[in-house]
């Protein structure tokens, strides 16, 4: 992994982690959680690191689902909350804690003391690196988790779509704006393959987020195929970098996790 130091010469601001990374997107569905999911494992699995994964995303937490955990945390001595584990991860959620129907219609103080809880009020133990996933867009929740937490950098995720590309803008402005540094975009959802006869389609477009990290001066660092595959696996919480650790999608997002 890179060397923070330059950037974030006081490390991340929770005792124990060594450097925290933003998983964020200016939209929802392009495939933030699915990217911070895959990220996380890869960091682990190839890189060897010691890796948590919070689910910062307050309205719509799908870290439970996609790393296959569920149920209430448990509380240790100094009333702080153990994390879950699975595929070499420590995992926390606002998915734990609430009702999984239950509507959150929480306000900006609500959400800010929930993410606080959900970040130093964690045993997280010794990590290397914390991966947040983020809330989609630019709000209050996002610009007070990027400067409370002290992230040592930002990724950023986009289809290839303007309209998803117009708002990835907006998010690495912000990053940008709070002094985060922005360790580069991945473009999801790049192209469909065809299983049957394996011709490729560009469904969102084509070249969009290589041009954008471009013109916005950032590291374009791979690109994930629209695959069902990647999409079952999420929904069964058998992340493709588990199911399929030699497909083409989990090869790329190793490639991210190296170059991260
Ligand atoms: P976000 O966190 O940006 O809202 P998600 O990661 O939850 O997006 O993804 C939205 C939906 O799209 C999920 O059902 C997920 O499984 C699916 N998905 C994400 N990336 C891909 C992909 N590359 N191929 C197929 N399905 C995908």
């Amino acid at each position: 992994t890179r060397d923070f130091s330059s950037v974030a010469p006081k490390g991340s601001s929770i005792d124990g982690i060594r450097d925290i990374i933003a998983v964020a997107s200016g939209k929802g569905g392009v495939g933030k959680s699915t990217t911070a999911v895959n990220l996380a494992i890869a960091l682990a699995k190839t890189c060897q690191l010691k890796v948590g994964l919070l689910d910062a995303d307050i309205y719509g937490p799908s870290i439970p689902t996609m790393m296959k955990l569920h149920g209430k945390p448990e509380v240790s001595e100094d009333l702080k909350m153990v994390p879950f584990e699975n595929h070499g991860v420590r995992c926390m959620s606002i998915g734990f804690l609430v009702d999984k129907d239950a509507p959150i219609v929480w306000r900006g103080p609500m959400v800010m003391s929930a993410l606080e809880k959900l970040t130093r009020g964690v045993t997280w133990g010794n990590l290397d690196v914390l991966v947040v996933d983020m809330p989609p867009g630019t709000g209050d929740a996002q610009l007070s988790v990027s400067q409370r937490l002290q992230l040592s950098g930002a990724l950023i995720v986009s289809t290839p779509q303007d309209i998803a590309l117009i708002d990835a803008r907006r998010g690495a402005n912000m990053f940008r704006k709070v002094e985060v540094p922005i360790l580069g975009i991945i473009e999801n959802m790049s192209c469909f393959k065809c299983p049957h006869c394996g011709e490729k389609s560009y469904i969102f477009g084509r070249g969009g987020a290589h041009q954008t990290a471009e013109e916005m001066d950032m590291e374009f660092l791979g690109e994930i195929p629209l695959e069902q595959d990647i999409r079952t696996g999420s929904d069964e919480g058998n992340p493709i970098t588990i199911s399929a650790p030699h497909s083409e999608a989990a090869k790329a997002y190793t490639e991210v996790a190296k170059k991260v």
